[in-house]
């Protein structure tokens, strides 16, 4: 009992001072860093979709664009919005493609 708890994701006895928490899961300082670096590497790549889902509302305003037939509806036609995000980073890659090609 004096080993401790073991880590619910890789069930090594983890004693106290070596034991955390993520997201309410009782888990051992290696699979805490391995779950943290993961979660932070998700919220970063999700703070640059939100960043280039407001840059395509931005673009499609510009371009008179935005024109969804349900914005009367309490739900965000998401998949509508993600076909346009998606079509955006698809042309911005295109875009940065041939910058790197044409140099
Ligand atoms: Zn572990």
């Amino acid at each position: 009992m004096s080993d401790g708890l073991p880590c619910l994701n890789c069930k090594k006895p983890t004693p106290e001072s070596d034991a955390k928490v993520f997201a309410e899961v009782f888990v051992c300082s290696i699979c805490y860093e391995m779950a943290d670096r993961l979660f932070h590497r998700l919220e970063g790549e999700l703070r640059r979709l939100l960043l280039l889902t407001k840059e395509t509302i931005r673009v499609a305003l510009i371009e008179g664009k935005l024109h969804f037939e349900h914005t009367q509806e309490r739900e965000v036609p998401k998949d509508e919005l993600l076909r346009m995000i998606l079509q955006f980073s698809e042309k911005k890659d295109r875009e940065a493609d041939a910058r790197r090609s044409g140099s």
